[in-house]
């Protein structure tokens, strides 16, 4: 028994949602389409597709 056991979360990349094992996916916000990300998934969730956009339209943003 081990109480840190809270250190564990270090290893997950923030910068990236979970992605689901399988369905219910969440919808992407944008188009609607089914992403990769679980649908209990709190956040903005993109499908390939838009988030492939928003990532090219911020890093092209100036
Ligand atoms: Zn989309």
């Amino acid at each position: 028994m081990s109480d840190d056991s809270d250190t564990s979360y270090c290893l997950i990349d923030a910068t990236r949602p979970p992605k689901a094992d399988g369905p219910p996916y969440a919808e992407c916000v944008l188009c609607r389409k089914p992403t990769e990300y679980p649908e209990s998934y709190k956040g903005i969730t993109l499908c390939p597709v838009c988030e492939w956009q928003e990532a090219q339209r911020t890093a092209c943003s100036g």
